[in-house]
């Protein structure tokens, strides 16, 4: 199964992408978290997008043109593959379905996990990331054991750069700009499943994985 998962930042569509891909069996592609990882090691990519990531705008459509072939050229993806917030803009869904088109990989379902823009925000002013592992915590819905630190290696949470209330309020500025476009794309092509995200993320799961099977 291929799937795309869209929604507005703090909508959980992370969470959401990687419980599929466990139960599913499938490759995962997360163009946000490659671009996150590339800026800390401050390679050539990374000096490239970090200035886009931080004023909370889209990285340009040549640069996810080259991560989306170098995924598709490496990955297995015979059991099928999850996108984790890419299209992002109505340019990048041409290129990218001209990419799959090449690797004759059909596209099953998009997912958007919707949230209010008032619940996006109060989710990601509340969001920590820890910054030795990466694993991604919420002090409202996922919150770590003890204090702010992580409960797999114990490191004092942090909050990400591009999650300051300016560069939130820019973000969600472009997701209604650029990626409702997108939504709207899929709507009429008759693939998109509408789930509402503001629920604890295992019902949410589940209704994924329930309306996944019935409208095959
Ligand atoms: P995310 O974790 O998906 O919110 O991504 C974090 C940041 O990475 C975004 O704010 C963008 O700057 C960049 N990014 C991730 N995916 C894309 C994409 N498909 N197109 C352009 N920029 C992206």
């Amino acid at each position: 199964m291929n799937l795309v998962i869209l929604g507005p930042q703090g909508s959980g569509k992370g969470a959401q992408a990687k419980l599929l891909v466990k139960k599913l069996g499938l490759a995962y592609f997360e163009p946000g978290k490659i671009f996150r990882q590339e800026a800390e090691k401050k390679t050539t990519l990374g000096k490239r997008v970090a200035n886009y990531m931080s004023r909370g705008k889209l990285v340009p459509d040549p640069v996810i043109r080259k991560v989306l072939d170098s995924f598709l050229t490496k990955s297995d993806l015979s059991k099928g593959v999850v996108f984790d917030g890419i299209p992002r803009n109505l340019s990048q869904s041409e290129d990218f379905e001209k990419e799959l088109g090449k690797k004759k990989i059909e596209l099953d379902r998009t997912v958007l996990i919707d949230i209010s823009e008032k619940e996006s925000i109060r989710r990601l002013t509340a969001r920590r990331i820890c910054p030795q592992c990466g694993r991604v915590y919420n002090l409202l819905t996922l919150p770590p054991k003890k204090d702010e630190k992580c409960d797999d290696c114990q490191s004092k949470l942090i909050s990400r750069k591009d999650e300051s209330v300016e560069a939130i309020k820019e973000r969600l500025k472009t997701y209604r700009e650029q990626t409702l476009p997108v939504v709207g794309y899929y709507r009429k092509k008759g693939i998109l499943l509408e789930i509402d995200g503001e629920r604890p993320i295992e019902v949410i799961h589940q209704d994924i994985m329930k309306r996944l099977k019935r409208e095959k």
